[in-house]
């Protein structure tokens, strides 16, 4: 068993707590809710999944005494990003199992570890380079060339944290820019396309996968998830083999995302994906689950750390989600009376630039598999 205990599911009338109070976890609430699970979210401060939530309590993660009376309401516990300290994942798991694990945290929210442990399963990653310093970055960039991005090891989402490098680029204005800090240099890759595999493994350790959507960012923030996404089957087939090789690898419960590059027909099968980076969590690029599956991802994550049977991953419709960021979001009145638009708002206050206040998903007859 992943954390050593037996798969006996938490019965309807269990508390799940969730670390982070974002639309993720507001979404892992409400489907919560429909299995008559309850909830109690545990965060600095409110956000979306404080207005849908069983329970809230406003805490600092560093704060044990605040963890343990947090620990002591619930059954178990998830989160909803991934910067979750290890220190805080380790300290709860104490009293209440976490899911999925520390160790998941531990990967994730490092890049070198990362890429180290997924490197280390014979799956692709871009080449790269640990830096810790001007001359690191020089060094980097002499053994595998510009174009290049320079990624902070931590804290980094949604593009932040990055510094391109073109060719002749600066080295030390780039070091300065990601604020002097442990870095990864990685060589920019020329893909044909971004794709997510979604999987999600139960405590018992059965996997099941969602159909991969395609992605497109803007300014490093994911703007539009499709599927189907026209992919050859042997692609599709390889990239559930490298997202259930790295749920397996890190014995993890619950729903994982693992984003890939797909480097365009022309390169051999075996490299034609590449993993840029994985999230220990629901993930934005599957949200068109929700109203695409009869069981979305939010609903199978939970049913995953609290012991269920999974629910079926089959996709009934073609979908398209597209992310309403910033003021977009006020157009609300019109895709309301949108009959082709599944509209999910956020219910967040303040629509700043870049930030991500709700998404529109669109179905259509189911064209093709998968
Ligand atoms: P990340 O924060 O690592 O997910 O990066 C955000 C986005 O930047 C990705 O979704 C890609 O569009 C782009 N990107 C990141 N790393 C690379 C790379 N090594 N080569 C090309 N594009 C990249």
């Amino acid at each position: 068993m992943p954390d050593g205990l037996p798969p006996a599911p938490l019965p309807p009338g269990s508390t799940i707590g969730i670390l982070g109070s974002g639309q993720l976890g507001r979404m892992l609430a409400l489907a919560a809710a429909r299995l008559g699970l309850r909830t109690h979210v545990y965060c600095t401060e409110s956000g979306p999944a404080f207005d849908v939530a069983t329970e809230t309590s406003k805490g600092a993660f560093d704060d044990q005494a605040a963890l343990a009376r947090f620990a002591a309401t619930v059954d178990v516990v998830t989160y909803e990003f991934e910067n979750v300290a290890v220190a805080t994942a380790r300290h709860l798991a104490s009293f209440v199992p976490v899911r999925p694990s520390a160790k998941a945290l531990e990967v994730a929210q490092d890049r070198l570890a990362e890429k180290a442990f997924i490197a280390g399963l014979s799956i692709p990653v871009a080449p790269y380079r640990p830096v810790d310093g001007v001359p690191d970055l020089i060094a980097a960039l002499a053994a595998f060339g510009a174009p290049a991005i320079l990624k902070t090891r931590r804290f980094g989402y949604d593009g932040k944290g990055q510094v391109s490098l073109a060719p002749g680029g600066n080295a030390a204005a780039a070091w300065a820019e990601v604020g002097a800090q442990p870095s990864v240099l990685e060589q920019r890759v020329p893909f044909a396309l971004e794709l997510s595999a979604l999987v999600v493994r139960g405590l018992a350790g059965e996997i099941a996968f969602y159909d991969c959507p395609v992605n497109t960012h803007e300014n490093g923030i994911l703007r539009r998830s499709v599927v189907p996404s026209g992919l050859p089957a042997a692609d599709l087939a390889r990239s559930r083999e490298i997202a259930a090789a790295i749920a397996d690898g890190l014995d993890y419960v619950g729903v994982l995302a693992v984003e890939m590059f797909h480097l365009g027909p022309d390169a051999p099968p075996a490299e034609r994906l590449m993993v840029n980076e994985i999230a220990p969590r629901v993930h934005n690029s599957g949200h068109w689950t929700i109203d695409a599956c009869a069981i979305s991802q939010f609903e199978n994550h939970i049913r995953g750390v609290a012991g269920w049977p999974l629910g079926s991953t089959e996709r009934h419709s073609d979908a398209v989600m597209i992310n309403l960021i910033g003021t977009e979001a006020l157009e609300w009145q019109k895709l309301a009376a949108d009959p082709g638009a599944a509209l999910h708002l956020y219910g967040k206050r303040e629509a700043r630039p870049g930030r991500k206040m709700g998404h529109v998903t669109r179905l259509a007859a189911k064209s093709s598999p998968p």
